[in-house]
């Protein structure tokens, strides 16, 4: 039996899943005739009511297309210096949009109104490059899937309104917030102009991504697809999976989580182990007491058939997902404790 905790991305889609998919009705997206997109795009908008919502074929051409419907080339992103757009999105925002990253030096990828305030340019002082963006990403991947509190989500809010900057939420694991806090998916519509969501983490879809806003700033978003190489046909099949997902997969998160919570509990028994980061949704970054033990820690795991992933600093990370099975948990924990 192969263990793998490397990420959310590992699942493989579920018999129900491959059944709605083969039973889309489907058309040429291209010409937005394709009836499962359709019904996936309006859906999202609903639920988080705006007016529109767009298909991606993953979160990066999501983000990217979302930080060139709010910015010039030679504009400036206000982000944490753990975001996925700055990190891991191969230089995009500069690539594609032409614009700089201002980092925060956040908590856990998540940081305050006032940090905020203090990273804008002012608009007249024509030598530094013209904020336009704040983004933020909840849960954080780096940060350790970390959730944000909504109160300092509106401070923020209001700190972009009051200096004109547009308020983009990378939500790759929104899902995971949703089911781990109170909120709604309303609330957070009404606060961000433009927020993507990933159907492929958590929600075990095969591939997808959703772009979300009102026609204000999504209006120009079909064309940045376009040039960006996302036009897509009968890509209904796909868009199935989502809604399969949105119906079936949203509460299991929760699963995940507590699953999670037991890992991070284990781990902080284990003497060699040093750090475990507080554990919210469903990711678990710890260090080794002794980094110079890290490879043969890993190497002792995968010899049990057992994966997680090193993020470099002698931090590791496991993430757990719909894929992980009560069974693989049961095991994975006794060859934690035997360790
Ligand atoms: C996974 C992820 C994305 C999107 O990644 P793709 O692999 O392009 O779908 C974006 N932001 C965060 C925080 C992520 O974890």
């Amino acid at each position: 039996m192969r263990i793998d905790l490397r990420s959310d991305t590992v699942t493989k889609p579920s018999k129900g899943m491959l059944e709605a998919m083969q039973q889309a009705k489907v058309g040429d997206d291209v010409y937005k005739e394709d009836d499962t997109v359709n019904a996936l795009e309006d859906r999202l908008a609903k639920m988080f009511n705006k007016s529109h919502a767009l298909f991606f074929p993953s979160g990066t051409m999501a983000n990217q297309t979302a930080i060139k419907l709010h910015t010039n080339p030679g504009d400036q992103v206000i982000c944490d210096k753990y975001a996925h757009i700055f990190n891991y999105e191969g230089g995009g925002a500069s690539f594609n949009s032409g614009v700089s990253c201002k980092l925060i030096d956040g908590h856990r990828g998540m940081f305050t109104a006032d940090q905020v305030e203090a990273a804008i340019n002012p608009p007249d002082f024509y030598h530094s490059p013209l904020t336009k963006l704040v983004e933020i990403e909840n849960t954080t991947n780096k940060g350790g899937g970390a959730c944000w509190e909504f109160n300092e989500l509106v401070k923020i809010r209001k700190v972009c309104d009051s200096h004109h900057l547009g308020f983009h939420l990378d939500g790759a694991r929104f899902w995971n917030a949703f089911v781990a806090k109170e909120e709604t998916t309303q609330d957070y519509g009404n606060l961000f102009d433009t927020i993507s969501v990933c159907l492929s983490k958590g929600l075990g879809c095969p591939v997808g991504s959703v772009l979300i806003g009102d026609e204000s700033f999504m209006k120009n978003a079909i064309r940045i697809r376009k040039i960006l190489g996302g036009g897509m046909r009968q890509v209904g099949y796909l868009a199935a999976a989502g809604l399969y997902a949105l119906d079936h997969n949203v509460e299991k998160l929760k699963e995940d989580h507590s699953k999670a919570k037991d890992i991070a509990v284990t781990l902080e028994s284990l003497k060699r182990v040093g750090k475990v980061e507080p554990v919210e949704t469903n990711i678990i970054i710890f260090s080794l007491n002794d980094i110079s033990q890290e490879k043969s820690f890993l190497e002792t795991l995968q010899s049990k058939n057992i994966f997680i992933s090193s993020l470099g600093q002698g931090k590791l990370r496991i993430v757990t997902h719909l894929d992980y099975t009560q069974e693989m948990h049961h095991v994975f924990l006794n060859v934690l404790r035997a360790l």
